[in-house]
């Protein structure tokens, strides 16, 4: 799960992580006032789940309380386009105003799990900003990483070693080290899977502070979290994604390609997936349907598949064990009566009750495409892809 950048910061302060004053303003007349409260001189920033806010026009100085009011006017309600949001964008309902910074240096600090040690991994860069992605691309040496052994904890001397590629010094160093302590307790109290601070900045009057927070969360921790999953935002999330958690299918992810997939167990999907790619095609979702044994979320799966205008092909791969081909089969034809448009579907069943499944198929008269193997669906729907 993401939130809001105002969101991770109310979770760094909670935890010692200093963070300019600010707060979200209702309307431009509360810009104002908040522009006021805090000296006149603001950041005005769009809250929205993706990075590049800057360099998409999401993130500006104001000067007065005036000018704060004029750019909350031209931030709100825009379409905000960045390297992070697909073409499309995302509109900006939140917006954030908060004191403007005398920024001296600007860095990168981040916190992870890194899945090759399985250790929470702190990564410090001196080239923060606007431009970390290229960096991590172009020089990978200019980001030092530390592994923190969960059982010690973040020790002092991790700090000092970040610091020191940091090129941060006496009274900055103590305020990084108090800062690095209080972003990991942040990051272990939350289960948080991601907490990025960039740019992490030095001002010209000596102070360190989080300029922005990135927070992202292990979502099969959020149980425990009561308070972290009540600042969710579906606004923010895709829609089908969504109404796929609400009606119980829980493993499905929207991708960009042409190819619809339902498939039964995560090894499988990947699998199905890579084939789709290997033959020349692009998947158009994830989705682990598991061992639902209902035609209901069978159909209820195929119709959020069906509803995404990209898809041009459906890929149904099941190698029944526990779940039931006969069942994923009248699924099939109960989705296809329900679709408002026609698209095909390749099938590959195998497993328990396959003779049934494959008769109730053959009986309802669709045009269903057969496959004998993953391969061969694979080529099979990357043709109807093509075709259609
Ligand atoms: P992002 O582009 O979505 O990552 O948004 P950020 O919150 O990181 O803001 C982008 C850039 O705006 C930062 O890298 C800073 O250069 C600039 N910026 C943000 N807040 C301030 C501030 O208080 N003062 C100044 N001078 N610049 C700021
Ligand atoms: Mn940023």
């Amino acid at each position: 799960m993401k939130i809001h950048e105002y969101q991770g910061k109310q979770i760094f302060a909670q935890h010692g992580v200093p963070i300019p004053k600010g707060r979200v303003a209702k309307d431009a007349a509360d810009a104002k006032a908040i522009a006021t409260e805090l000296g006149g001189k603001v950041v005005v920033k769009a809250q929205i789940h993706a990075g590049g806010r800057g360099k998409g026009g999401g993130v500006k100085l104001a000067n007065s309380p005036d000018e704060a009011a004029t750019v909350f006017g031209q931030i709100h309600g825009m379409q905000l386009i960045t390297h992070q949001t697909g073409p499309a964008g995302q509109k900006v309902k939140t917006v954030l105003v908060e004191e403007q910074m005398p920024i001296d240096r600007e860095l990168y600090l981040a916190l992870l799990i890194d899945g090759a040690s399985g250790m929470p991994v702190m990564m410090a860069s001196s080239a923060g900003g606007m431009d970390i992605e290229e960096v991590a691309a172009k020089t990978p040496e200019a980001i030092h990483r530390v592994s923190i052994d969960p059982v010690t904890g973040f020790q002092p001397h991790l700090a000092r070693e970040l610091c020191f590629a940091l090129d941060l010094k006496g009274d900055e160093q103590k305020q990084a080290i108090k800062l690095m302590s209080g972003l990991y307790e942040a990051f272990i109290a939350t289960d948080a899977s991601l907490a990025e601070v960039n740019p992490l900045v030095t001002t010209k009057d000596g102070r360190v502070l989080a300029l922005d927070a990135k927070m992202n969360f292990d979502d099969n921790a959020l149980f425990r979290h009561p308070d972290v999953e009540a600042l969710r935002d579906k606004d923010e999330e895709d829609p089908s994604e969504v109404e796929a958690e609400e009606k119980g299918i829980n493993n499905f992810i929207k991708l960009d390609g042409d190819i619809g997939c339902l498939v039964n167990g995560a090894g499988l999907a990947m699998a199905t997936m890579d084939s789709i790619k290997f033959a020349g095609g692009e998947p158009a979702n994830f989705l682990d349907i598991a061992t639902a044994n209902d035609v209901n979320k069978v159909i209820d799966a195929l119709l959020i598949i069906s509803r995404d205008e990209n898809v041009k092909a459906i890929l149904v791969n099941i190698f029944g064990g526990m779940a039931r081909v006969d069942i994923i089969a009248e699924g099939i034809i109960g989705a296809q009566k329900q679709m408002t448009r026609t698209i095909p579907v390749v099938a590959r069943l195998a497993g328990t009750n396959v003779e049934e499944g494959k008769r109730l198929i053959e009986e309802s008269g669709l045009p269903v495409i057969r496959a004998e193997d993953l391969g061969d669906a694979a080529t099979k729907a990357v043709a109807a892809a093509k075709a259609a």
